[in-house]
């Protein structure tokens, strides 16, 4: 996917709820419809099902029976490092989908927009039924208005102190905020003046960043370095195209990356794919478990197999 899709699907998000922003009725609507979801059962970082893969039983040519035994377990073995963590953008306004991405019966990540009408709801309920937090930061792009992005935006003509400000408003906004990850942002986090000061704040504040990567020139890796603070990247966009056929091609995508890594983080959207995307996730949960485990970014923050951890 190239640069201009990425930030393509936070312009129609944007553009989306700002109509949306105009509909008090419908965002109480979902407000009250998210206070009512049941908590799964599932937290914290899931065990792998018991393999039911065919390449997983199936003898290998010239083996003993103790030597497939051991084959066997090895591969069982490396599944079981290998890790999954699903990271669900644009919370904070009501936005479709929201009540199924939080039924989803397995550990998740929410990255919540600040200042926003349910911001707070939604990181707190997401915190109840035990998934990690992060804010998702409004980050300036490429292309696009600057009045799509939301409120406290960061945008490269402000100066050190205003983004030091909004950053650290940022944080105080979203409850249980244990890291942060960009929302669009092609533009900002290409910007080393701008990321210094977006991830002193974060390290000052303990969180973590995940870089979402809606550029291919962006400085994060370098920063991160430099300042000394925990760093995931994204791997795979669930539904930059709009369609359940393109979602389910996408959790392909993560089984192929997850052959390269010994993670895979992958990000989907609640808005308008949210339904459809939710829809998926549900439907290849169990195939999503007989990959690899589940987990949360925090997750793989503290994990041994975090090879792109920084420093
Ligand atoms: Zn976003």
């Amino acid at each position: 996917m190239n640069q201009r899709n990425r930030d393509r699907t936070c312009n129609n998000l944007l553009q989306w709820f700002q109509k949306r922003m105009l509909s008090v009725c419908v965002t109480t609507t979902m407000l009250l419809a998210v206070a009512s979801v049941q908590a799964p059962s599932a937290v914290g970082a899931e065990q792998p099902q018991k393999a039911a893969a065919s390449s997983m039983t199936r003898q290998p040519v010239g083996l003993t029976e103790q030597q497939h035994k051991s084959a066997s377990q090895d591969a069982e073995q490396s599944k079981a490092f290998k890790r999954i963590a699903i990271v669900i953008d644009d919370f904070g306004n009501g936005m479709t989908g929201t009540e199924e991405m939080l039924k989803l019966p397995f550990p998740f990540t929410i990255a919540v927009m600040p200042f926003m009408p349910t911001t707070k709801s939604d990181a707190e309920n997401a915190h109840k039924l035990g998934h990690d937090v992060i804010v998702h930061m409004p980050m300036e792009p490429n292309k696009g208005k600057k009045e799509w992005l939301g409120p406290g935006a960061i945008t490269t003509d402000l100066s050190d102190a205003e983004i030091r400000k909004r950053v650290e408003a940022a944080i105080d906004n979203v409850p249980f905020a244990v890291g942060m990850n960009n929302h669009m942002g092609s533009k900002a986090t290409s910007d080393e003046r701008v990321m210094r000061v977006v991830l002193t704040v974060c390290k000052e504040r303990g969180l973590f960043f995940l870089d979402s990567r809606t550029s291919y020139k962006t400085v994060v890796p370098k920063i991160a370095a430099e300042i000394g603070i925990p760093l995931l990247n994204n791997h795979v966009f669930l539904d930059d195209v709009y369609s359940t056929s393109h979602i389910a091609k996408q959790i392909g995508e993560v089984y192929k990356q997850l052959e390269q890594t010994e993670h895979c983080v992958a990000i989907g959207h609640v808005g308008p794919p949210g339904k459809k995307t939710a829809a998926v996730l549900l439907q290849s949960t169990p195939s999503l478990r007989e990959n690899a485990i589940i987990v949360k970014l925090s997750d793989l923050i503290r994990g041994p197999s975090d090879e792109q951890i920084l420093p």
